[in-house]
């Protein structure tokens, strides 16, 4: 049937193009042209479910924020502010002086916290930042990512954990570290687990949490904006603290490039959550440039374990030493020596 059909379309094409008529040929022509640039050229949202900018209140997890936290002679801000860009031009370079000058011009609290004054914001936010010898992009992301918070009016702390130099780079552990000491501080309700080379293009997709673990970079620059499989997890997520202490966090045990993304979205799914995600239009990131780290073998094995250690490896078998802790002006840096078990 199948068969019959495409040798018809098949022939009625070569008809066609076997005529005369100059118009019909060029038409085909274009219309091959078409078919082909079309699917390369706006591939963004393919094979995923995503929440869409219209439905967003209903999506977004409402912290109860009291105490301290807020003032009963203040209005409640918006969940959502208006007049929100839909995009705004992401800057991959940046003015030394401009940087210097960021934490007074934007009034940033020492450790990179801040809130907005004239209104008791509903989100109450930490962003982790995974980091080491990154100086250039961290820069970049510090000078983006504070204005672009300030307008969603959240109340926000950034945190830089730097692992030392002695083992390979362990992103999840440096994860668990930064949800363990943030709370230290205060009591944040929503954790956003942030690349330091991932900038966020559209200022409508709101920092804070969805009812459901959000992965929040689905539609990166360097991917053409297309999300590559639809486990992915990594770069930017969003996850409540509630949901973060029932999965126990990220593994412990990935040193090296790759896997503990996977693993923790494997973490999710079996604790009975779902991956939640923004339409293609407020999930679009640019990537600094960096070359390609080479892959951990040993990733292989502990992603396929990984069932395993779900309850006995992550939060609750967190070792780390903090060698130092510092206010800076623009975030709280956290220097750890961590070691393979
Ligand atoms: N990272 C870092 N220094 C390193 C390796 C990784 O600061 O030497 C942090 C940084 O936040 C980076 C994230 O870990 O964005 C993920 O690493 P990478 O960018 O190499 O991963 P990929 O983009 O290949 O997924
Ligand atoms: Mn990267």
């Amino acid at each position: 049937m199948m068969n019959t059909r495409f040798l018809k379309v098949v022939r009625w094409v070569s008809q066609i193009s076997h005529s005369n008529s100059n118009i019909v040929k060029y038409s085909l022509v274009g219309l091959i042209i078409i078919c082909i640039i079309l699917p390369l050229r706006c591939p963004t949202g393919r094979g995923y479910h995503y929440v869409t900018f219209s439905h967003l209140e209903e999506d977004i997890y409402v912290c109860d924020i009291g105490g301290k936290e807020s003032s009963t002679s203040l209005q409640t801000c918006p969940l959502i502010p208006k007049n929100l860009e839909r995009y705004s031009s992401v800057k991959t370079s940046v003015n030394e002086t401009a940087l210097k000058t960021l934490s007074q011009k934007l009034s940033i609290k020492p450790g990179g916290k801040w809130k907005p004054t004239h209104c008791n914001p509903q989100h109450h936010v930490a962003l982790i930042v995974p980091y080491r010898d990154r100086k250039l992009q961290l820069d970049v992301f510090l000078k983006h990512i504070h204005p672009f918070l300030q307008k969603q009016l959240l109340n926000y702390g950034i945190y830089v954990v730097e692992q030392s130099s002695i083992h390979k780079f362990n992103r999840a552990k440096l994860f668990n570290i930064g949800f363990v000491e943030a709370l230290k501080d205060s009591n944040y309700c929503c954790f956003i687990f942030h690349d330091v080379d991932l900038l966020p293009e559209s200022p409508r997709h709101i920092y804070t949490c969805s009812k459901q673990p959000r992965h929040m970079c689905s539609a990166l620059d360097t991917f053409r904006y297309v999300l590559p499989y639809p486990g992915l997890f990594g770069g930017v997520i969003a996850i409540t603290r509630h949901q973060f202490e029932r999965v126990n966090g990220f593994s412990n045990v990935f040193f090296g490039w790759g896997g503990e993304d996977d693993d923790f979205c494997n973490r999710i799914l079996n604790m009975g959550y779902s991956i939640t995600r923004w339409e293609p239009s407020l999930s679009r990131y640019t990537m600094l440039f960096h070359s390609k780290a080479v892959p951990d073998p040993n990733r292989i094995h502990f992603l396929r374990s990984g069932y395993q250690r779900y309850s006995t490896d992550g939060l609750n078998s967190l070792k780390y030493k903090v060698v130092e802790r510092q206010h800076k002006s623009l975030y709280t840096w956290l220097l750890v020596d961590v070691k393979p078990e």
